[in-house]
């Protein structure tokens, strides 16, 4: 069975966090955080449509230079989420630069930024010069991005500033069932794909489909179709140990098949880390346990710990794996 999401930090754990998602039936990728992300190939860099942005601190931002000129003849729009700042550094980061001979070219940003219960849309195009056009605001009830595959959920929690977490869920997982198919004298084919997406995007029952120069209608082919729960992750980072914080998180992340957080400190540090608004390896490691997360991944890892023997990584799995609930 294929993956819908497939996902990867894009660097060592000791560097500046950014997970490559890309999306198996749709050619398309996300990122999470746009940190440094010069270890992507530029095929990978134009498959990116959508970039969700937890909080604007450099290591979590200073890679959207790299994307915009790698995207600038593009003509799918790039979509940027963020907390309530995204909108002025990204009109920052654009007037950084001078704009007078792209016109002609077809890219528009359009930015979502998040701030309390309303989500602000608001659009760049470099046909005019990426000048600032505020479009329309829309309730935020935790969902900012909803397609017919998957729903893109936001959490606002606290690292001193907002800072946003999120989480990919597909709604269900298709799969084929190739006993009944072949009893069924159906080949394999593109018609499957088509024949998934009706299922998804619940369409009537009588819609028909030319198999071999038959026809079939949707609702006697379900049978071939095997529903299962569908894939969840979630990526956190930069959140300060506090009670409601860790109870937000937990909930959030509740039964990801892969949860992807920040250890950036060890448990000795414990008082560093709350100085910096940080998790430790040891709160993460427990965050994950508690919320029955499949897989864990700890990332952004302070510099101080590069020649530990005993890493972060090892604090939080100790955590994670501890069986003494
Ligand atoms: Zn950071
Ligand atoms: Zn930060």
């Amino acid at each position: 069975m294929k993956p819908t999401f497939i996902h990867n930090l894009v660097n060592s754990p000791f560097e500046d966090p950014s997970l490559f998602v890309r999306i198996t039936r749709e050619k398309r990728a996300f990122l999470f955080d746009i940190g440094n992300i010069n270890a992507l190939k530029p095929r990978d860099l134009q498959k990116i449509t959508d970039v969700f942005v937890t909080h604007t601190h450099i290591d979590h931002f200073i890679g959207f230079d790299t994307l915009l000129r790698a995207l600038l003849r593009r003509e799918i729009p790039l979509r940027v989420y963020g907390p309530s700042n995204i909108t002025d550094c990204v009109e920052g980061k654009l007037r950084g630069y001078t704009w007078n001979l792209i016109k002609e070219y077809p890219l528009t940003i359009d930015v979502f930024s998040v701030n309390g219960d309303r989500i602000l849309s608001s659009s760049f195009s470099s046909e005019n010069n990426f000048r600032r056009i505020d479009n329309n605001i829309s309730e935020f009830n935790g969902i900012i991005l909803r397609e017919p595959l998957f729903t893109i959920k936001a959490i606002q929690l606290d690292h001193q500033i907002p800072c946003l977490a999120f989480s990919a869920e597909e709604e269900f997982h298709i799969n084929i069932n190739k006993v009944i198919l072949k009893k069924m004298g159906l080949p394999v084919g593109p018609w499957l794909s088509d024949f998934k997406k009706a299922v998804r995007e619940q369409m009537p029952g009588d819609m028909e489909f030319i198999i071999s120069n038959k026809r079939y209608k949707l609702d006697n082919l379900r049978n071939i179709a095997k529903i299962t729960k569908g894939q969840k992750i979630a990526y956190v980072t930069d959140v300060s140990i506090d009670a409601g914080n860790i109870k937000n998180i937990i909930g959030f992340v509740s039964g990801s098949d892969t949860l992807y957080c920040e250890a950036y400190f060890m448990e000795e540090d414990r008082e560093r880390a709350l100085e910096r608004f940080h998790l430790t390896s040891t709160v993460t490691g427990k965050i994950a346990k508690e919320a029955g997360v499949k897989n864990l991944v700890v990332m952004h890892f302070s510099p101080k710990y590069r020649t530990n023997s005993d890493t972060p990584e090892d604090e939080a799995m100790r955590e994670f794996r501890h069986s003494g609930r």
